[in-house]
C-alpha cells in the first residue's frame, strides 16, 4: 500500500540565470556543457533510481543549446515530465504588462512542444511569483487547467488511499466482531446440554475452523 507520495520538481536554471538572479550579468558561453553535465548526472540518477520527475525548462536556453533541448528529449523519453518555466526567466514576471506574460508563457511552450513533440504539463513562474494576471494567462493558455486536471488526481489518488485504510478498518472490525460471536458460541456449547450430538460437533469444528481463519488473517503484517 502507497504510504508516502512524494513530487521531485527540477528547475533547469542554468548559470546565467542564477547570476542574474545576484544582480550579475550572468554569461555563461558554454551551455551546452553545462546542461550535458548536469543533466546526464540528473537523468541517470532518476534511472537508477527509477524515480520521474518534472524538468521546468526556460525555452530561450533551450533554443540557444541544441545540447539541453537533446536533454530535454531524452528526459521525455524517459518518462519525466516536461513543464513550461518561462522564455527567457524574467524575475520579475508579475510586473510585466499581459502581453508580455502571455509572450513568456506561450514562446515557451512553443519551444516544448518543438523540442518533445508535446506541449508542457504545467508551469512554474521564476521566483515563483504569481498574480492574477499571470493565472488568468496560463488558464487561457490551457496550463491552468493542466495544473488543476494534476491535482484532481493527486486527490483521487490521497481518497483512494484513505478508502483502502478504512476499508481496513472495517474488515478489521467485522473480525473482531466474529471473533467475538464465535467465542460465545462456543462457551454456550460447552456450558448447555442436550441437541444433537453429531450436530455439536459439527458446529464446534466449523467455529473452531472460522477462528483460525480470522486469527491468521488477523495477525498477517500490514503496512
Ligand atoms: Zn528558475
Amino acid at each position: 500500500m502507497v504510504s508516502k507520495l512524494a513530487s521531485i520538481h527540477i528547475d533547469m536554471d542554468s548559470p546565467n540565470t542564477l547570476l542574474r538572479f545576484w544582480g550579475f550579468d550572468g554569461n555563461c558561453h558554454d551551455l551546452d556543457s553545462f546542461y550535458e553535465v548536469a543533466m546526464t548526472r540528473a537523468l541517470g540518477l532518476l534511472r537508477e533510481s527509477g524515480v520521474h520527475a518534472t524538468f521546468f525548462c526556460i525555452g530561450e536556453e533551450l533554443e540557444k543549446s541544441p545540447v539541453a533541448a537533446a536533454m530535454v528529449r531524452q528526459a521525455s523519453r524517459d518518462g519525466h515530465e516536461i513543464a513550461n518555466h518561462t522564455y527567457s526567466h524574467p524575475f520579475a514576471l508579475t510586473t510585466l504588462d499581459a502581453a508580455a506574460i502571455r509572450k513568456e508563457v506561450q514562446d515557451c511552450s512553443n519551444v516544448i512542444r518543438s523540442v518533445t513533440g508535446s506541449p508542457p504539463v504545467g508551469f512554474r513562474s521564476p521566483g515563483y511569483e504569481v498574480n492574477a494576471t499571470v493565472l488568468g494567462i496560463l488558464e487561457a493558455l490551457g496550463l491552468e487547467s493542466v495544473n488543476k486536471e494534476r491535482a484532481k488526481l493527486e486527490q483521487r489518488l490521497l481518497n483512494a488511499v484513505s478508502d483502502l485504510r478504512l476499508m481496513r478498518k472495517e474488515r478489521e472490525q467485522y473480525r473482531d466482531q466474529l471473533l467475538g460471536l464465535s467465542e460465545a458460541i462456543l462457551h454456550l456449547l460447552k456450558t448447555s446440554t442436550g441437541g444433537d450430538a453429531q450436530a455439536r460437533v459439527e458446529v464446534e469444528a466449523q467455529l473452531r475452523s472460522s477462528n483460525g481463519l480470522a486469527t491468521t488473517s488477523r495477525s498477517s503484517p500490514t503496512h
